[in-house]
């Protein structure tokens, strides 16, 4: 299989490493490439939208005219400013913000602080214990009906997974990336 990671910015290659863990760990033949342009979609499996600042990875994604592409893609993993991307609904957004709008959650930019209010934390997910780090992170506020919460801080999800048809979707607050695997095991099982 091909998976992308949308290269702008973001911890591209804590990204790539733990894709490349993960498909070691499955035995899955993975192709991992990097993405900055619309062409670069063409024929991947998945793609992982990592962390950054979303108004800019939007502003670059538009620039590039991916954003369709990238709606129309098998699977998608956005992590912290990739998880703002694919919320339906985002509060704190830039005015004329164009993001992904696939997932039924809400979710809030910045919600947890500055960028100096950054944490980890050991979280318990349905994939096992991990220490989650969220950097300037955003909050889900709610969720709707079809998406299944795959951990939770005080009562609030901040991993999340939906199946919108033949798409699936998965997204996390936090940065699976920097901690392990786990996550990157599971988009690519939902591949399988
Ligand atoms: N604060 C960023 C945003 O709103 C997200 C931070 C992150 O991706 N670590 O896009």
């Amino acid at each position: 299989m091909e998976i992308g990671v949308l290269a702008f910015q973001g911890s591209v290659i804590e990204h790539a490493s733990a894709l490349r863990g993960a498909a070691g760990l499955l035995g899955v033949d993975c192709r991992i490439v990097e993405v900055r342009t619309k062409s670069g979609l063409k024929k991947l499996d998945g793609l992982i939208i990592p962390g950054g600042e979303s108004t800019t990875m939007c502003k670059l994604c538009e620039r590039e005219g991916m954003l369709e592409a990238m709606r129309d893609m098998p699977a998608l993993f956005g992590t912290c400013a990739g998880a703002i991307m694919l919320a339906k609904k985002i509060h704190n957004e830039e005015a004329g913000q164009k993001t992904l709008a696939l997932m039924d959650i809400e979710i809030d930019r910045n919600a947890y602080g500055t960028q100096a209010e950054s944490f980890e934390e050991r979280l318990d997910t349905e994939l096992g214990t991990l220490n989650a780090i969220f950097i300037r992170a955003p909050r889900i506020k709610s969720v709707g009906e079809g998406v299944r919460v795959l951990a939770k801080r005080g009562g609030e999800a901040v991993a999340c997974e939906q199946r919108i048809g033949k798409r699936y979707c998965l997204a996390t607050c936090f940065h699976p990336e920097l901690s392990g695997p786990v996550f990157h095991e599971h988009f690519i099982r939902s591949l399988l």
